[in-house]
């Protein structure tokens, strides 16, 4: 069976879908979060704390594959993925697969290090592994496009930076296709869109689906943060903006790869497209 960690967030949801699209028996899922309910007839589900080794160990026994989807608390990552990896190595599993950011290793991408340390946990830990370093989900972005819908601006200090962004679901079609077949073991794939996009591309996106004028505003790195704490954000997570901003200003999320598109077996979707079907949402 394959067990998918974080499958009540919404990359993971997407993934369990795949799966049982893709013609794994649904009672060859587990669909694993600290919360798992409202998932199709068949899949079973598990109870997981990333901060309780047993409940990882008991979800885990049986398993062929664990799907590790890298947890939210920022910070506390790197010691949770490692509980994952020692409880599937104590269950038996024979595979994990993560997912990671693009070059976890040498990027200066400010979420990278707790990436890149989950990386060199799984590759020590004996057990065959497969990386999928996903770029930016296109749907970041769907709540300043929104906001453009009234203001006509969206705010930006990433320069002529571009985003190798691609839908959840693209991301998603991707990770099952990795979990249901073909050998990927030892593998680190560079998962991306097809297209990198520049903010002025974004706005030029958002113009057609919202139907109304919208431009980038390209503002320094200290404007930025000093117009998102007028705007009301804390200090720190207007720098926080503001430093991802600026990781993309120097090319961190601007690799556009064949990885994706070759996994999934079709383009990826269009920055337009991926747009369109989130605000419709
Ligand atoms: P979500 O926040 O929607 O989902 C996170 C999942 O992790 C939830 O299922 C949550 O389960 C689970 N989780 C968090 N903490 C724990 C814990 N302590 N124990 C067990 N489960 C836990 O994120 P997405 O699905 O949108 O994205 C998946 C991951 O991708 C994120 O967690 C983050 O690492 C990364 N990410 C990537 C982005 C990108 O653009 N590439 C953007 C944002 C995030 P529960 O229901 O139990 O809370």
């Amino acid at each position: 069976s394959v067990v998918v960690t974080g499958a009540t967030g919404q990359l993971g949801r997407l993934v369990v879908q795949h799966l049982l699209e893709g013609g794994l028996p649904a009672d060859q899922v587990v669909a694993a979060a600290r919360r798992p309910e409202g998932f199709a007839d068949g899949v079973r589900t598990a109870v997981i704390d990333y901060d309780d080794p047993a409940s990882l160990e008991a979800a885990f026994a049986g398993a062929e594959t664990v799907l590790l989807i890298s947890g939210n608390e920022v910070g506390k990552r790197v010691a949770q993925h490692g509980r994952v990896i020692d409880a599937a190595k104590a269950a038996g599993v024979r595979r994990v697969v993560y997912t990671s950011a693009p070059h976890a290793d040498t990027t200066s991408l400010v979420l990278a290090p707790e990436h890149k340390a989950t990386e060199e946990l799984l590759t020590a830990s004996g057990l065959a592994w497969t990386v999928l370093r996903n770029n930016w989900y296109t749907e970041n972005y769907v709540g300043a496009v929104e906001q453009a819908r009234s203001t006509g601006v969206l705010l930006t200090s990433t320069g002529d930076g571009r985003i190798a962004s691609a839908t959840r679901d693209d991301f998603a079609a991707g990770a099952a296709a990795v979990l249901l077949g073909g050998d990927h073991d030892g593998r680190t794939y560079e998962l991306s869109g097809d297209v990198a996009w520049s903010f002025d591309e974004l706005a030029e996106a958002a113009s057609t689906v919202l139907g109304v004028p919208v431009v980038a505003q390209q503002v320094s790195s200290d404007e930025h943060r000093a117009i998102l704490v007028d705007a009301g954000l804390d200090e720190g997570t207007a720098g926080f903006v503001a430093t991802l901003d600026a990781d993309i200003r120097r090319g961190d999320l601007a690799d556009a790869t064949a990885d994706l598109r070759t996994l999934i077996g079709r383009p990826t979707t269009l920055l337009v497209d991926g747009l369109r079907a989130a605000l419709r949402a």
